[in-house]
């Protein structure tokens, strides 16, 4: 057997790790999986343990309960996942823990690996100029795992960046693109949580529903692709079929178009930018194919806007932005407040000044804590009952 590349999975047990670990179980002669980690969910988490024979493997959000006898090496608790991260060597580590909670695991990745698959689009948004200045420091390559990024970064690629006028990033525009405001006033979970085109965890879905994941997306390429606020634009795209376009500067326009599956920004990601796309999904039937683009609706959809203005204000307040609204997405999924607050809570969130300069990750926690406590406060306000 040759070279196996080593890879060390993180939120193994999610939706984007869960395709990782699927994507990576046919190809067990090229990639040997040395590490993985999950919060809560310790059975799928052993499970993957021992059907990969994975020798390091972090609990972060608890213990286990059974003897620890068979010679693999646990870590447990955020301090635990910290140190996985520290001690294992590899290759390239997927980051696909979801929301803040991904912040530190990514900033410890930079500084101890040299390859980073980065699904976790929360540490970039929070990070902003510090983890473009830490990437740069510890010349670490970065591969998004979104899919409209990880397009994007290989058009950029294949044209070169310094032809690039600008990218644009497109949206589905999730269940109630077609919605009046009246029936946006009565959304329930389950409406929420059932997307159109994507398969993906709680949180990225009612964030696909409200665009609050296409604001934090805007962000992220700024900072991914070093692009300024006037060079990133955003479509409505109901099929998912093109992953985003990029804009030369002599006019010509460049996308590329798949089936929508995670398996191939993920594997892109892993397998250092190369992949045999016919592998993973069927080629497009371009004779039974109806593609529609539209323009965003800023009053159905407030916080794509609120985002574009925060990457406009930078400071605090893209870390502002995402704070209060993954409280306020928490507070919906517990019942606490209805669908069309979550907008309005973040933008009440966004009034107070975020003009804070950010030069560690101790500021951004501290925006962020901020952010949350403001965020909490509305949610008593908000509350349903
Ligand atoms: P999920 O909620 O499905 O999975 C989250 C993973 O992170 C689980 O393994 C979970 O463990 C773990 N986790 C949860 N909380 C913590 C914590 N506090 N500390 C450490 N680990 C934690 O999320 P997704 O897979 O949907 O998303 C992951 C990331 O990828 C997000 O940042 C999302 O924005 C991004 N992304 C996702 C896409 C998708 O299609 N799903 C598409 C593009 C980006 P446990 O299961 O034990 O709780
Ligand atoms: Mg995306």
């Amino acid at each position: 057997m040759g070279y196996r590349k080593r890879v060390m999975i993180l939120g193994c047990t999610g939706s984007i790790g869960t395709t990782a670990m699927q994507s990576l179980d046919s190809l067990r002669s090229s990639f040997d999986i040395v590490a993985i980690s999950a919060h809560k969910n310790h059975a799928k988490l052993l499970y993957y343990a021992q059907s990969f024979n994975v020798p390091n493997v972090c609990l972060s959000g608890g213990s286990f309960e059974i003897e620890q006898t068979d010679g693999r090496c646990f870590y447990y608790g955020s301090s635990g996942l910290l140190d996985m991260i520290r001690n294992v060597e590899c290759d390239v580590v997927l980051n696909a823990i979801s929301g803040s909670a991904g912040l530190e695991p990514t900033f410890e990745i930079l500084s101890h690996h040299t390859t980073l698959a980065l699904a976790n689009k929360e540490s970039i948004v929070m990070g902003g100029d510090l983890f473009t200045q830490t990437v740069k420091k510890y010349g670490v390559t970065v591969y998004p795992v979104d899919s409209e990024h990880s397009t994007i970064d290989s058009l950029i690629k294949a044209h070169g960046d310094s032809h690039v006028d600008s990218v644009i990033l497109t949206a589905s525009g999730g269940p109630f693109r077609t919605f009046t405001p009246r029936q946006m006033a009565h959304i329930t979970i389950e409406q929420a949580l059932n997307h159109p085109t994507w398969n993906m965890g709680a949180k990225i879905t009612i964030d696909s529903a409200t665009l609050a994941n296409k604001g934090l997306e805007v962000i992220e390429a700024s900072y991914l692709f070093g692009k300024n606020v006037g060079s990133i634009d955003v479509v409505i795209h109901p099929q998912s079929v093109v992953h985003s376009f990029i804009r030369m500067k002599n006019g010509a326009l460049y996308a590329q178009m798949s089936p929508p599956d995670m398996a191939l920004p993920i594997m892109n990601a892993l397998n250092g930018g190369h992949i045999e796309l016919k592998d993973i999904v069927s080629p497009l039937d371009l004779s039974d194919l109806t593609l529609r683009f539209e323009k965003f609706d800023k009053n159905q959809f407030p916080l794509l806007d609120m985002a574009f203005h925060c990457l406009k204000s930078r400071k605090g307040y893209p870390i502002a932005f995402n704070g209060a609204n993954e409280t306020a997405v928490l507070a919906f999924l517990k019942k606490k407040i209805s669908f069309i607050s979550i907008s309005a809570i973040v933008q009440e969130v966004l009034q107070h000044s975020w003009s804070e300069q950010i030069t560690s990750i101790e500021d951004i926690y501290s925006v962020h804590r901020r952010a949350n406590t403001m965020a909490q406060q509305l949610v008593e306000r908000y509350r349903i009952e």
